[in-house]
């Protein structure tokens, strides 16, 4: 008899983490309705993000490298959500 293995959607990887780190600062949100993630284009967000990421990266990154992946999540991330329509909130 075969057993499942089971997949569990932890932080395994920087992206995911940083992402986790971006929600945590308001930097970004996760649309309600379609789950994709928007930029809220807030400066200050990104700021509190990036320190935090500094302060406190994963315990097998350096800083450096989190900070990297913090930016580089910020950088696939879109302003809005592409599914919702532009002019509703
Ligand atoms: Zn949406």
């Amino acid at each position: 008899m075969l057993m499942m293995k089971e997949r569990r959607p932890v932080f395994r990887t920087i992206e995911g983490w940083a992402r986790s780190i971006l929600i945590e600062a308001g930097a970004i949100r996760e649309c309600e309705e379609h789950g994709w993630m928007a930029d809220r284009a807030d400066p200050h967000a990104r700021e509190r993000a990036l320190v935090a990421a500094r302060r406190d990266p994963p315990s097998d990154a350096s800083a450096e490298k989190a900070v990297a992946a913090v930016r580089d999540v910020l950088d696939t991330i879109g302003d809005t959500c592409p599914e919702c329509p532009a002019e509703s909130d």
